[in-house]
């Protein structure tokens, strides 16, 4: 009898794959015709001066609908791009769009754009950057490329090179999820970043837990050591933004302020957000 348990959980396991599989192969045929049709779009949300609740910019959050109208969330699309060999093609695009909108916001702005691990490895993403900077005409001051924390310490030679690369041009550099990624101090003083942006996990539970509350206040130490900026991810509570200015923390992103929201919204919510400014009372909006 346990014989024939351990095949039927055998077999059981096998179906599970396949389909997930098959999936996944749907995922990637949907992915390559929303390509051709460039209908994945960067949403934007925007990234707050804590001290006076004022616009420091927007973060490209890639938006894709399947047929059925509903939202694929990017963590399974892009990781399927990765696979499939189209995350260039999918970057081009959406960095193209991206650029094209931030031209048209407040010159103090910046666009902040995620770079997927496996792009570390591509050698023309510095070439490709530039020529859409110079074909979209925004500034490369203006960029700040995100990679995270993990992903650097996993290929750290491949990432110097494009931070490198990237830095010369002019281009900002920030550290994603960062206090999750486990690199070690020397490697921080090699890299060279312009940010930090602390992972949602410790804002969730900084104001319960001492220990995290140490750590957020460790790590916007280390950013002021290494001169560069700290920015918490997140932000759902009015206690947390509270929290998190008290900790020197100079900027954030989160539901508390808006969730990512499409290109054409972007206007009216900055029109909505000049004037409401922070400390007793920070500014609200819900999406
Ligand atoms: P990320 O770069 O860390 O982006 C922040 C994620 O946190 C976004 O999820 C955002 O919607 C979510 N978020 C922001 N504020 C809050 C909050 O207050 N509460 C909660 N619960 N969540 C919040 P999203 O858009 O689902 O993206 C997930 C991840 O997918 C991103 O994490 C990023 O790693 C990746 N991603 C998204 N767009 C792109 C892209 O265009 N290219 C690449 N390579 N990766 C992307
Ligand atoms: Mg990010
Ligand atoms: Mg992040
Ligand atoms: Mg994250």
């Amino acid at each position: 009898a346990a014989k024939k348990q351990g095949w039927n959980q055998a077999r059981l396991y096998f179906e599970a794959m396949a389909s997930e599989l098959a999936e996944r192969l749907r995922v990637e045929q949907e992915l390559r015709q929303a390509l051709r049709e460039g209908t994945i779009m960067p949403y934007y949300q925007p990234l707050i001066h804590l001290a006076d609740g004022s616009v420091h910019g927007f973060e490209a959050l890639a938006r894709w609908r399947d047929r059925t109208g509903e939202f694929v969330p990017p963590s399974l699309f892009i990781d399927i791009a990765e696979n499939a060999g189209l995350i260039t093609e999918l970057f081009d695009q959406l960095l193209r769009r991206a650029c094209r909108d931030a031209v048209t916001w407040p010159s103090s702005m910046i666009l902040a754009f995620n770079l997927s691990p496996t792009q570390l490895s591509d050698s023309l993403l510095g070439e490709r950057i530039v020529e859409i900077l110079q074909e979209t005409g925004l500034p490369p001051e203006r960029l700040e490329i995100e990679l995270t924390e993990s992903a650097v310490v996993k290929e750290m030679d491949c990432a110097m090179r494009v931070i490198g690369d990237l830095r010369r041009i002019g281009i900002k550099i920030a550290l994603d999820d960062f206090g999750t990624g486990f690199s070690s101090l020397s490697q921080l003083a090699n890299i060279p970043f312009d940010k930090i942006k602390i992972d949602r996990s410790f804002v969730a539970s900084f104001e319960t837990n001492a220990k995290q509350m140490k750590i957020v206040r460790s790590i916007v130490g280390l950013g002021q050591g290494l001169g560069a900026a700290t920015l918490a991810e997140g932000i759902e509570l009015e206690s947390q933004y509270k929290g998190l200015t008290l900790l020197g923390c100079e900027f954030g992103q989160g539901y508390l302020f808006a969730k990512a929201m499409p290109a054409d919204e972007v206007a009216a919510f900055l029109a909505g957000s000049r004037g409401e400014r922070l400390a007793s009372e920070p500014f609200k909006r819900t999406a």
